[in-house]
């Protein structure tokens, strides 16, 4: 829990008191919208807040402004304990502690210099005779196994990183390069420790040790891993007769394995580090239903953090240290929101149903904030009627609108219909209700959702996506299609009725090249233990038909151990649609085996 402003302590308390069931403070600013829509936008997407990476000082100022205009458009708070935040706690990457040790044969390297533990390693000890594993690839699509004929049960593995020839990207060992998978394959055969290091040939790589970054996954490896340099795997050939350098080039050379025992020189290995735990907040407000409403309410939604300097989800090729404006993403559908609040706080007639106006945050680490308001909403999920998301809306291109969701619930297609005759933009529908944002989990707990979003445009997830390149009377047009959608649906006599879309696909499932299979299970990417959890099931898919279930958690895929959201990429990596796989899912507390007959992807649908 975070300290919060005095100022804004005494408004929320205020509001709270004064809590009459009608909003209470009009905004009587008379700047015309388009200009405040602007104003908001720069002001979010200003050097100040830094690209309010959510854990940094920037992203909790962007938050308490948005509380201080929620409230002063006359919202009342809806978070924690009568504030206007939600609070909330994640994994933002790892802090090596002070036992990190590692020794062969008796000789101690220097932690930080010599060895260092990968970021996703588990902390542990690890201690015995080492194999040499090669590049520590399977492909058996390529008749290439570096493990073939190699005993590495309870052994510590040795790998060189990338792939035979070096580093190029579109190399035919691309695929196999990423150390989270290699490291995966030796858990996989029983090694009790992987240690990577960068080979003597491989073309433009020194002898350094990878950087200690934490990736996506909030979910170790489940063995410990380290980065070593060439001294430490020099001392570990020590008595084998030959070198790392004369078996990376016979390897090399000959596109074959050459793994290789390494019996006598013993090491110690100690992986000392810890999660960094960061928190986060959510802003509440919200705009209450009249005197006898029906006690269900509609959520509006736009996520208000972005990627800060670039040390993740960045796209641009060397983003450390600058700034990530986001200024389409998302300060243009949090200036959206603002306005639309504005809007429903000012109006004369009664609701039936009252309407949350919710700020989110860790969108940009895996719909973290979405994920939290559904697991711990201010009402039962089951009394939301809808959920409405904006994210990226500020580059609107001859008034052409995508709309998503549209499928969620027979209620949208006449609702739409009718909000569009005044708004006149020209919509581009797509049915289903997943997608790489906020609405996401709300579909996953069965609520129908409508996501609005301008399209996509090369500044996204740039420092160029700045806040002069965001149309404001655009924003203003996607506000002016949404008030009467959210109005209807606040008002329809009856909750809107929910559906599932057929044969839709799970989000962000894009693990590169070879992916060609669809199981239809939706991960749960803010999950913190061990194994892959489901937030929801599409209908008519091959987990459907296997009967995989909301809440399952996948620990097994075949012959592979599942630990986190990587080691499931690869495995589905690895397989043809029609192949059948054996799956173990930790169900109720007991683990359940079920069948899966893996299917052909459906077509991507934006
Ligand atoms: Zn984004």
């Amino acid at each position: 829990m975070r300290a919060k402003r005095p100022t804004l302590l005494l408004l929320s308390l205020a509001l709270a008191l004064a809590g009459s069931g009608r909003p209470l403070l009009a905004d009587t600013r008379p700047a015309p919208p388009a200009e405040r829509v602007r104003t908001d936008v720069a002001r979010l997407a200003g050097e100040e807040w830094r690209g309010r990476r959510a854990g940094t000082p920037g992203a909790d100022a962007a938050a308490d402004w948005i509380a201080s205009e929620l409230g002063r458009i006359g919202l009342l708070p809806a978070g924690d304990a009568g504030t206007w935040f939600q609070s909330f706690s994640f994994i933002d990457g790892v802090d090596l502690g002070p036992g990190n040790r590692l020794s062969v044969a008796g000789r101690s390297f220097a932690a930080g210099r010599d060895f260092r533990p990968l970021a996703f390693s588990s902390a542990g000890a690890a201690a015995g005779e080492a194999v040499f594993a090669g590049y520590g690839i399977v492909a058996r699509d390529l008749g290439y196994d570096d493990y073939e004929g190699l005993d590495v049960a309870d052994r510590v593995v040795l790998l060189l990183r990338y792939g035979p020839g070096g580093d190029d990207p579109r190399s035919k060992w691309a695929a196999f390069m990423p150390l989270r998978l290699k490291v995966a394959t030796a858990r996989d055969r029983g090694a009790q420790a992987v240690l990577v290091v960068t080979g003597p040939l491989t073309p433009g790589a020194p002898d350094e040790l990878v950087r200690l970054r934490a990736d996506a996954s909030l979910a170790d490896s489940g063995l410990p891993a380290f980065t070593v340099t060439r001294a430490v795997a020099g001392a570990l050939f020590a008595g084998s007769g030959t070198t790392l350098e004369a078996r990376q080039r016979r390897i090399d050379e000959s596109a074959k394995p050459a793994p290789l025992p390494l019996p006598g020189p013993r090491l110690d290995a100690v992986a000392d580090l810890t999660p960094r735990r960061s928190a986060t907040r959510n802003v509440v407000g919200l705009r209450p239903a009249s005197e006898g409403g029906s006690g269900e309410a509609v959520v509006v939604g736009a996520h208000y953090d972005h990627l800060g300097t670039g040390a993740s989800g960045s796209l641009d090729p060397a983003p450390d240290g600058k700034v990530h404006p986001g200024a389409d993403d998302n300060a243009s559908g949090v200036a959206g929101l603002l306005e639309l609040a504005r809007r429903f706080a000012a109006r004369g007639e009664p609701l039936r149903r009252s309407v949350y106006f919710v700020a989110f945050g860790a969108e940009e680490l895996g719909t973290l904030g979405s994920s939290h308001f559904v697991k711990s909403p201010p009402l039962p999920i089951e009394r939301v009627a809808a959920m409405f998301n904006l994210d990226m809306i500020g580059r609107l291109r001859e008034d052409t609108l995508d709309v998503h969701g549209v499928g969620t619930s027979p209620a949208w297609k006449p609702l739409l219909e009718e909000a569009n005759r005044a708004a006149g933009l020209v919509l581009r529908p797509h049915e289903g209700g997943y997608g790489p944002s906020d609405h996401s989990p709300f579909y996953a707990a069965g609520r129908p959702v409508f996501f609005v979003f301008t399209g996509n445009h090369s500044d996204y997830h740039r420092p160029s996506d700045t806040a002069d390149k965001v149309d404001a009377s655009g924003i203003l047009k996607v506000v002016g299609l949404l008030e009467p959608l959210v109005a209807g649906v606040a008002n329809a006599p009856a909750p809107i009725a929910f559906t599932r879309v057929a044969a839709e696909m799970e989000p962000g499932a894009s693990g590169g090249r070879g992916f060609r299979v669809w199981v239809g299970g939706i991960p749960d990417y803010g999950r913190e233990g061990a194994g892959v959890a489901f937030t929801g099931v599409s209908p008519g898919s091959p987990a459907e038909r296997a009967g995989l279930r909301r809440g399952d958690v996948l620990v097994r895929f075949g012959p592979r151990g599942i630990r986190n959201i990587y080691d499931y990429t690869y495995a589905l990596a690895g397989h043809e649609p029609g192949d059948r796989v054996t799956v173990v899912v930790e169900r109720d507390g007991r683990e359940v085996g079920l069948e899966l007959v893996l299917a052909a992807r459906p077509s991507a649908r934006r």
